[in-house]
């Protein structure tokens, strides 16, 4: 399979990862990844950083060893609503958000409740990608989940991580097969990312690539294999694509980010 990024990363930053955001970049690239995303945790996750690390993104390179550079989060879910610990102000300034269910942060509800989380999470302007929505200690309706992925343009996470022995997540494999046949069903597309702590991990796609192969699932639907199917949902990417190589993060105009055409805002202040 063509796979050409990774959005799901952590740095030391986030408090229980072990590399630094350019040791993480430098592996992904060998990998052969060609956008790259950091995502550290939000911080309601005891141990990652203040709201300071998220609003300095602005002075890093928006090149990076050859792969273009994304500066998002993993935002936890606090709630049945889907509230999340970033203040929206914020969350639209970042590159990407990923929203995720996590132990220390909220106790599984429900099917009910869980899956309400997701969907309140996925109906945020700012959030695009649902992470690892495969966890037997929150169950979800995969169904109800898949279908309101499609309905409001969002991408589901094949969290490479949760495929691997080494994972705290339950049931990730037989919770992947019956989402992955409904995103079939409903032609929902997902994203597959590594969930990396350390840099031996960045960019590493193994166990999730083998499942999707193993199932047939239609390259199609998964935007790792294009850039241009990414940017359906992440809009602000085509702008970022135009940024020149020697552009910062912060050169992006995030008020005409989203809407204007790439052409028109590249590389100014
Ligand atoms: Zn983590
Ligand atoms: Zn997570």
């Amino acid at each position: 399979m063509i796979d050409l990024l990774d959005l799901h990363t952590h740095t030391t930053a986030s408090g229980h990862a072990y590399n630094s955001l350019y040791e993480m970049a430098a592996s992904a690239s060998g990998r052969g990844i060609r956008l790259f995303g950091s995502s550290d945790h939000a911080p309601a996750m005891p141990g990652s950083s203040h709201y300071y690390h998220f609003i300095n993104f602005k002075v890093l390179p928006r090149t990076l060893y050859g792969m273009k550079l994304m500066m998002g989060v993993e935002l936890n879910i606090m709630d049945f609503e889907g509230n999340v610990d970033l203040d929206q102000d914020l969350l639209e300034k970042l590159d990407y958000s990923i929203a995720s269910l996590h132990q220390p942060c909220i106790k599984s509800g429900t099917v009910s409740q869980n899956t309400n989380a997701c969907l309140g999470a996925m109906k945020n302007p700012a959030i695009h990608i649902i992470g690892h929505p495969d966890d037997s200690r929150f169950p979800i309706d995969y169904d109800t989940l898949t279908a309101a992925a499609r309905e409001h343009h969002k991408l589901l996470e094949v969290n490479n991580s949760s495929l691997t022995p080494l994972s705290y997540r339950q049931g990730a494999r037989e919770n992947y097969v019956k989402m992955l046949e409904l995103c079939r069903h409903y032609h929902t597309p997902v994203i597959v990312n590594s969930d990396a702590h350390c840099e031996a991990d960045s960019g590493n796609h193994a166990a999730a690539c083998a499942l999707l192969e193993e199932l047939d699932f239609p390259q199609e639907l998964v935007v790792n294999t294009s850039l241009e199917l990414l940017c359906g949902y992440i809009p602000r990417l085509s702008a970022i694509l135009a940024q020149p190589e020697d552009a910062r993060c912060g050169q992006l105009p995030r008020d005409t980010a989203d809407t204007a055409p790439a052409s028109v805002t590249g590389g100014t202040k």
